[in-house]
């Protein structure tokens, strides 16, 4: 089959990262017999530097044209300077938008081998966990009408937060869809104690939750699922959540995996192309130095095989070549945890998965 694929390396480790998925890719493209075109646009701080705005339109026709997106990661002090609406992370919001993307699949996996890199007790993981976060992605207090006034204390800023049923439906869809692909538990996040868009989040997902019997649901305070989260992880299998509140929630929950270096996102929307990206940032402060660890862009080029090109094995070869070189006891320096193994640079890590896939 042919595939063409976007690349935003974007700033930082950015280029690093995706030229080590691209090697997988193209490993895999050679194995199962594929070809992957692809096609590099900026975006980001390179983007500023070269175009002088952060999502330039030809990176979006670019990615329009494309089967898919794969994305390194924006943003660097180099442009924290610059005013809201020209940073490199405004990128992320508008590419987002321009491909419909609402719905964030953010995999939280304990991989056994990495049980030592884990902050939790080794008994609250014995048993591992495997956590699929569901964020919305286009809406909420992100999106919302946002400003400065003059208040009851002078001058204030604030931000507001607005939730369509349809917005809540299609995330909710989503959600109880990869249940029904995973252990059927959905439990949907929100703060409908106080806020009037989580009340009519709960009141959407409870209307949805009848046309899904197999799937167990239940709903959980956002405060009470970041405690739930480091108490006992594996009691989740889906979560939904807003994009504010998935934001937070996803981050929390990657860390309890052990690195925010190995785990990886899907955003989709009601197309098959998607835009795959590790769930960190640029890393400025080890960029460049070959220690950047790739496994989430890789795990994040897996994901778009099996989600946006159907291709499950493919996928599958990628996460055991990765199992493989963990439970070898391969590790960059964000994952060393108690090992007493050398440290592998980031080409180092990408030569023993490529060694791996075969
Ligand atoms: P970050 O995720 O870039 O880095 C946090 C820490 O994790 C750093 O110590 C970094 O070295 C480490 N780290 C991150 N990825 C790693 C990897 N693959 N291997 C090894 N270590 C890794 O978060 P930050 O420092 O808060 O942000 C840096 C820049 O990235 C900022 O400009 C921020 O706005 C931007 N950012 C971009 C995205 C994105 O593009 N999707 C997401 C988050 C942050």
């Amino acid at each position: 089959m042919q595939y063409k694929i976007a690349l935003l390396k974007g700033d930082g480790i950015g280029p690093e990262i995706i030229e080590s998925a691209v090697s997988v890719l193209e490993r895999i493209a050679a194995k199962y017999g594929h070809d992957f075109y692809f096609t590099s646009y900026p975006i980001g701080g390179c983007a500023i530097d070269t175009v002088g705005v952060p999502l330039p339109k030809e990176t979006v026709e670019g990615c329009l044209a494309s089967d898919s997106v794969l994305l390194g990661a924006v943003g660097g002090p180099k442009w924290d300077h610059l005013p809201g609406d020209l940073r490199p992370e405004k990128a992320l919001l508008g590419i987002r938008a321009a491909l419909g993307l609402y719905t964030n699949l953010r995999p939280a996996k304990l991989f056994p081998a990495l049980r030592d890199a884990s902050p939790l007790r080794a008994d609250l993981i014995a048993s591992g966990f495997d956590i699929m976060i569901v964020r919305e992605l286009t809406g909420g207090i992100y999106f919302g009408e946002r400003g400065y006034r003059n208040g009851k204390y002078g001058e204030e800023a604030f931000d507001t937060e607005a939730y369509s049923v349809l917005e809540i439906e299609r995330i909710g869809r989503a959600a109880f869809e990869t249940a029904m692909k995973r252990q059927k538990r959905l439990t949907s996040v929100d703060k409908a104690n106080v806020l009037e868009t989580s009340r009519l989040w709960r009141k959407t997902m409870h209307q949805l939750a009848e046309a899904y019997p197999e799937v167990t649901y239940q709903d959980m305070f956002v405060d009470n699922a970041a405690m739930q989260l480091v108490r006992n992880p594996q009691q989740f299998d889906v979560i939904v959540t807003s994009n504010m509140f998935g934001d937070i929630l996803s981050d929390e929950a990657s860390q309890l995996t052990g690195s925010i270096g190995m785990l990886a996102s899907a955003s989709m929307g009601d197309s098959s192309r998607g835009m795959y990206e590790p769930i960190h940032g640029s890393a400025p402060d080890i960029a460049g130095q070959n220690k950047a660890n790739p496994i989430a862009t890789i795990l994040s080029a897996a994901m778009m095989l099996r989600y946006a090109f159907g291709l499950s094995a493919e996928a599958q070869c990628i996460e055991d070549a990765i199992d493989a070189v963990l439970a070898a006891g391969f590790r960059t320096a964000d994952i060393l945890g108690n090992s007493k193994t050398d440290i592998c640079s980031g080409s180092d890590m990408t030569g023993k998965i490529l060694n791996a896939i075969g």
